[in-house]
């Protein structure tokens, strides 16, 4: 109101409305109808059309005034553009709220997204107040869908959402980074001890969450970094917390918080495929082998093929860290062609002296490789183009990847039998040993995990167990081998159950193919008694 009234001061003092200076009164209409919408356009239009209008003369030298059209027209006009204008602001208000809705909020839950999350984060950096971010994830999400069904899930959601925003002050903390992780920013000053908090907090996630008459539990685990201690920056702090998380799922524990030394554990997923992918097209990867001895005899007929890279940056890397990540993409299986290839283009070099020596070398193979259609055809077309007998060849393949599809991977075994290819059990007794399965699987040896033999001499019970998985395994007509055998005590403990056949330091640690040769060449190192 005051700037219409500065704005018929200056049009009076400059000659009246005869002048273009009042086509000045358009700012204040245009700025009420942007603060107060069209209410606003509408009566600053009024009154500005007022003041420029009965009492306003048309030229102050002369002051003649306006005729009632001249000053009601005008008026009609601003009255219009105050209105047209105001609707347009209200208008575009309303679409940006919308806008502003999707950009930053999950529809489903309502919660702030990851965007807001980090916003919030940085403002409270910038005001420097300590906080700890905590993401959560519900471990068991998979579970819960397939129990209460697609539809049902998001409406679940929101119940157990509910349920976390009761606990002490968690109501505006929340914030959705999908639809089983969820990030928490907790201030320090705000809040008790870390460790009692949390343990409060898994305390009260423990209890099932109702949701139509059925109690669901929750698996959850929660990863956490600290600000400022281990990083002053948003993004640096979520994949913090996020590794925190990950840690804390490897280790079987319902939270982690983040230290230094978990940086490597970042060690990229991501990364390693990328890495893998290129060193296969370099030739990175080498085979080692490792004898299995028949403990009848003392003499090696099979050796087992061990995968090693030569990283490009990181050197000599064992399988153990990287193979995991491998079977879970599909670059398992040029990774398992290339060993297939470069174990069968060996063979013959294991088999130069024709009439002595009859070696044949075992592969270890990934669930994805046996799921893939082709896998045991190429596997047989590859035999065929070596020129390799296939019972040269034997699979090492574990007990829970087997169960995975087994009537599918009853059938793939069996053709790879006939053909005459040996079958491995690896790692028996460490995944859900199912004995219902082991008579109907096509296998021909048995591998007892290395964790029994540890054991022995020192666990009673386990040395029961592995005299009963050999009776067993010999009743069902299977060759037993005992991996990770290091010492005597161990050999001989096996000796005495009549275990077929051991592998392990004691005898030769995996080695290049230059160097096995060498060690089967020296025969006097196969009296191991
Ligand atoms: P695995 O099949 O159970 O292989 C036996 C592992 O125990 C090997 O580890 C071997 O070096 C180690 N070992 C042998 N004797 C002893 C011993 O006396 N004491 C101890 N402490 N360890 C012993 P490695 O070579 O690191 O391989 C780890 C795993 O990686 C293998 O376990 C196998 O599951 C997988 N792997 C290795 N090569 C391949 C491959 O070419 N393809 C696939 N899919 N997996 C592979
Ligand atoms: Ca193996
Ligand atoms: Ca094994």
């Amino acid at each position: 109101m005051l700037l219409v009234l500065l704005i018929a001061l200056i049009v009076y003092y400059t000659g009246g409305t005869r002048f273009s200076y009042a086509h000045l009164i358009y700012v204040p209409i245009i700025l009420a109808a942007y603060f107060y919408k069209i209410k606003g356009g509408v009566i600053t239009a009024v009154t500005g059309g007022l003041f420029l209008g009965p009492f306003m003369p048309l030229n102050t030298d002369t002051m003649v005034s306006q005729g009632l059209e001249n000053w009601s027209f005008r008026m009609s006009m601003l009255i219009i553009i105050g209105a047209f204008s105001g609707y347009l602001f209200s208008l575009l208000e309303s679409q940006l709220e919308k806008v502003n809705q999707i950009a930053y909020y999950d529809p489903e839950t309502g919660l702030p997204n990851k965007i807001k999350l980090k916003q919030a984060m940085e403002t409270e950096i910038a005001a420097e107040n300590d906080f700890y971010l905590i993401i959560l994830s519900i471990n068991n999400f998979i579970d819960i869908y397939k129990v209460i069904g697609f539809m049902n899930f998001s409406n679940y959601i929101k119940e157990l959402l509910q349920y976390i925003k009761n606990f002490k002050n968690l109501k505006n903390k929340i914030y959705y980074i999908n639809e089983n992780k969820y990030g928490i920013i907790l201030k320090k000053e705000e809040n008790e001890e870390l460790l009692i908090y949390l343990n409060k907090f898994v305390e009260y996630m423990d209890h099932a969450v109702k949701f139509n008459h059925l109690s669901i539990f929750n698996d959850i685990s929660l990863g956490i970094s600290n600000y400022p201690e281990q990083s002053q920056i948003a993004d640096e702090l979520l994949d913090q917390a996020f590794v925190a998380l990950k840690k804390a799922n490897s280790k079987k524990l319902q939270f982690w918080q983040y230290q230094q030394e978990d940086s490597n554990f970042k060690d990229n997923n991501i990364q390693i495929l990328a890495d893998i992918n290129q060193s296969i097209i370099n030739n990175d990867f080498e085979i080692y082998y490792q004898p299995k001895i028949n403990l009848l005899n003392n003499n090696v007929e099979t050796l087992e093929a061990l995968i090693r890279w030569n990283h490009p940056q990181k050197g000599f890397m064992s399988p153990g860290k990287f193979i995991p990540i491998v079977e879970q993409s599909s670059l398992i299986e040029p990774l398992t062609e290339w060993v297939i290839k470069q174990v069968l283009s060996d063979i013959d070099q294991f088999n130069q002296n024709k009439e002595k020596e009859n070696y044949s070398i075992a592969i270890n193979i990934s669930a994805r490789n046996l799921q893939h259609p082709n896998f045991a055809e190429s596997l047989i077309k590859n035999l065929e183009l070596f020129k390799i007998n296939p019972e040269r060849l034997s699979l090492e393949i574990t007990e829970t990847d087997l169960i995975l599809e087994i009537k599918e991977n009853i059938k793939k075994l069996q053709r790879l039998k006939q053909k005459g290819i040996k079958i491995y059990l690896d790692d028996f007794g460490k995944g859900y040993s199912s004995l219902k399965y082991l008579k109907e699987l096509p296998v021909d040896y048995l591998k007892i995990d290395r964790y029994f033999i540890k054991n022995i001499g020192e666990e009673k019970a386990t040395e029961n167990i592995i005299n009963s998985i050999i009776n067993m395994a010999h009743a069902l007509d299977l060759k037993v081998v005992a991996e990770g055998v290091e010492t005597k005590e161990q050999l001989d403990f096996l000796t005495g159950l009549n275990c077929d056949y051991a592998q392990g330091y004691y005898f030769a640690r995996p080695d290049t193919k230059e160097n096995i040769i060498k060690w089967l060449a020296e025969e006097e190192k196969y009296n191991f008694n």
